[in-house]
């Protein structure tokens, strides 16, 4: 018998991202057909992203100089995150920022939504698009707990040191990384110095400024916004559950790492199934035993 392949190779992937963890808790087997049978945007996840960008723009700064190769958007990306944490810093407030990790020797990645200081701690805020107050069940808010959860977990891990600059570096290969010639040009061009022209440069700086944010808070918030008007439904406190989280990461990498297959919903829980655009075609766990979908 073969060696059992990860469900990354499977899927090459080459990290795992926050929200693949968290799809995991509404449906492991939906998650894992999503990122393998690519298909458009829907008009929700369309008005996701739509409320996400106009969100960002109320704070948010990004970097003016177009990137050209992979290494300038990654570059671009350091630079956004180190200005990111400067306004946090300077205004209590912050934006879409990247977070790294790993988890179990996966690389994790994510983009936090919110940071926000709050009587002196730094506060996650997962912000997160509904058609109304009644969407907001139990079910809905389970992964997006394990969402806010992660965010702060891969935080507090670099504000411990037990994810570095040296494990990030080696994870990317950062050192291995150059900047295109337009890139480096447009990056004089609006003065940014010579010794902070290069993704390892920018990533030191990138992790210096987090280690100098405020402590993290046990609080988390999650805030549910109308999909179509942009109105404020629900603001829902939650407490960091060191617990919770380290069991579902456990029960989430033994289906990463290839130890099991994706398991569809439960039977208590077939209802998604009924919205599930995979129902009865790419997943059939419960075609026959339920009514029909949509
Ligand atoms: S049909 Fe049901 S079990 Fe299958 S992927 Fe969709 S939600 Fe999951």
């Amino acid at each position: 018998m073969g060696i059992r392949q990860s469900a990354l190779q499977r899927l090459r992937k080459n990290s795992i991202s926050a929200k693949d963890i968290a799809s995991q808790a509404w449906c492991e087997k939906q998650m894992e057909l999503y990122i393998s049978t690519p298909m458009p945007e829907t008009v929700a996840m369309k008005k996701g992203s739509a409320f996400h960008e106009t969100q960002k723009s109320e704070v948010f700064v990004p970097l003016s100089v177009p990137p050209v190769t992979w290494p300038d958007k990654f570059y671009k990306s350091a630079y956004e995150n180190y200005t990111s944490l400067s306004s946090l810093v300077e205004k209590g407030t912050c934006r879409e920022l990247k977070v790294y990790g790993s988890i179990n020797g996966f690389k994790i990645s994510g983009q936090v939504d919110e940071l926000r200081i709050d009587a002196g701690k730094v506060v996650v805020v997962e912000d997160k698009t509904v058609g109304n107050i009644a969407n907001i069940t139990e079910a809905r808010l389970r992964p997006d707990k394990i969402q806010a959860s992660l965010y702060r977990k891969l935080i507090s891990d670099i504000r411990k040191k037990s994810y570095t600059m040296a494990n990030f570096s080696s994870a990317y290969s950062i050192d291995n990384m150059s900047l295109s010639k337009e890139f480096i040009q447009g990056l004089e061009s609006i003065g940014i110095k010579k010794e902070l022209q290069s993704p390892k440069a920018i990533y030191q700086k990138m992790f210096e400024a987090m280690l100098s944010i405020p402590e993290i808070s046990e609080n988390l918030e999650l805030r549910y916004f109308n999909n179509k008007t942009g109105e404020l439904l629900s603001n829902i406190k939650i407490t960091y559950d060191e617990t919770m989280l380290s069991a579902w990461l456990q029960k989430s990498m033994a289906y990463w790492s290839g130890e099991r297959e994706a398991e569809p919903v439960q039977e208590s829980e077939n209802w998604k199934c009924r919205r599930c655009r995979f129902f009865g075609k790419e997943c059939t766990a419960w075609s026959g035993k339920i009514g029909n979908v949509m």
